[in-house]
């Protein structure tokens, strides 16, 4: 440091400790009362840049904003918002045909604020990040499939295996699938055939309170009714038409609600159906698939010929999507089902933006969510964790009791006793002066009926927080003279 330095340091350093030592301690003074400023200075600083009552705010639109209930009006953090009365909460849970670990394949959660909850699709890997976003397995009893390639229903085994495990025994599980040509095309013979692969898998699971767990309805609807409805309950509504997608059998499905509307297209070439039957739904979610693709068959690994026949025969492209969003008009134009990568995206909302203009969000990655009421629409990344916990499993506590019904199998029915006889007598590992008491017949001959009063606190609060949201929705609806 050069003298000239060393002497403005230590006037700094004097400058410094003199306004510490001239600072009062303790509380801050609040700022002084000063004159207001003008009528005229207040209304040009905050509106002045507001053109008809509203700030010019560029290709985010009217009706586009944050919600005042949001924790982040960036990011969703799961468990941190409850859904609101009036709302509709749709999550891209996968969102892409080819799975990988930032994109599992397609599956969209819609959650209503009746309380009720729909699952569109179920692909491979999606249910990782149902369990990021803390929904409980029992939770997914509507599963909505649109067409029967394995990247649509994937994870439909796994759902009714471990969801009825995990506390789904008094709800069947219901899925909701278009016929086929034939009936060895139709999503009845798909759940037949589910049953034949999982028939060692439940009786093994019989072991366990099972229920109603089994018992899966299937609702399968004939694919060429076009604009049919498949669903009319507690209030919604949804209908289904059908898709071009090189097969018969693919269908698009449309949920009202209160209101609100929600299109998931599923697969399929852009159609005149499409524009017919989403007309005017709030939120418009169809499948794209990026053209370029020469440049794809370098980046992918997916050859050029068959890349490009797969799009003309089977899916969306971009210009195509526009096309049908702004014949749809939507509230907002989403697209899933597609790769989400830097060097695709740009050209993508590029070629989106040739026909369509109004508000358009990808569904993509995984975790997107979307916040719907009928004033705002707002859509943001949501914070999945990689190493979550599973959610507890949801019960309605309506009857004061949390009933868990009695195995149907017992180990001794489906296993000989050699292999048991072999287990190893566990005086032999536990240490001496811990031995747990081991629980390996089910404590109760029938069913275990617990008063809600009785359950621990925890388990009382974590295991009745759906239901009692439910309850304080279904109230505040019907103040409003909605009907439930
Ligand atoms: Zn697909
Ligand atoms: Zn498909």
């Amino acid at each position: 440091m050069q003298p000239a330095a060393i002497r403005g340091f230590v006037c700094l350093v004097i400058l410094i400790a003199g306004a510490l030592w001239l600072a009062p301690a303790g509380e801050a003074e609040p700022p002084p009362v000063q004159t207001p400023s003008s009528e005229d200075q207040i209304r040009s600083a905050l509106f002045g840049g507001v053109p008809m009552d509203r700030w010019k705010e560029g290709l985010l639109f009217e009706g586009i904003r944050p919600q005042p209930w949001l924790q982040s009006a960036a990011n969703w953090f799961p468990g941190t918002e409850e859904v609101q009365p009036n709302e509709m909460r749709i999550t891209f849970m996968g969102s892409a045909p080819m799975i990988r670990p930032g994109q599992m394949n397609t599956s969209i959660f819609v959650e209503l604020g009746n309380g009720d909850k729909f699952v569109f699709d179920i692909g491979e890997g999606s249910v990782a990040n149902y369990v990021a976003a803390r929904v409980a397995l029992n939770e997914l009893k509507r599963v909505f499939i649109t067409h029967l390639h394995v990247d649509h229903f994937g994870a439909l085994p796994y759902v009714w295996m471990f969801g009825t495990w995990a506390g789904g025994w008094h709800e069947n599980l219901e899925v909701f699938g278009p016929s086929g040509r034939t009936p060895e095309y139709g999503t009845a013979k798909m759940v037949e055939g589910m049953k034949m692969m999982t028939n060692w898998h439940r009786d093994a699971f019989d072991v366990f309170p099972v229920g109603k767990g089994w018992d899966v309805k299937v609702h399968e609807f004939d694919f060429r009714d076009n604009g049919g409805l498949v669903y009319d309950r507690n209030g919604v509504k949804v209908i289904h038409w059908q898709r071009s997608h090189a097969k018969d059998g693919a269908s698009a499905y449309r949920l009202d609600w209160n209101g609100l509307c929600f299109v998931w297209t599923g697969d399929g070439r852009p159609s005149k159906l499409d524009a017919k039957y989403a007309k005017g739904c709030d939120v418009y979610v169809t499948e794209l698939q990026p053209e370029v693709v020469e440049i794809n068959s370098g980046v992918q690994g997916v050859p050029p010929f068959l890349g490009r026949y797969t799009i003309d025969t089977h899916h969306t492209p971009a210009y195509a999507a526009g096309y049908v969003a702004n014949q749809v008009q939507p509230r907002i134009f989403m697209t899933t089902h597609m790769n989400f990568d830097p060097f695709l995206n740009e050209e993508t909302v590029a070629e989106v933006r040739e026909h369509w203009k109004g508000p358009f969000h990808f569904g993509a990655p995984d975790g997107i969510v979307v916040n719907v009421t009928k004033e705002s629409i707002w859509v943001r990344e949501g914070i999945l964790p990689d190493y979550p916990n599973s959610r507890a499993p949801q019960f309605d506590l309506t009857n004061g009791q949390l009933i868990v019904p009695h195995p149907r199998n017992d180990r001794a029915d489906i296993q000989e006793p050699f292999v048991r006889e072999q287990q190893i007598d566990p005086k032999e590992y536990y240490p001496e002066g811990y031995h747990p008491e081991l629980l390996e017949e089910w404590p109760v001959p029938g069913d275990l009926v617990i008063p809600v009063e009785a359950l621990p606190e925890n388990l009382k609060e974590s295991m009745g927080a759906e239901w009692r949201l439910r309850e304080k929705n279904r109230r505040a609806l019907e103040a409003q003279g909605d009907k439930p």
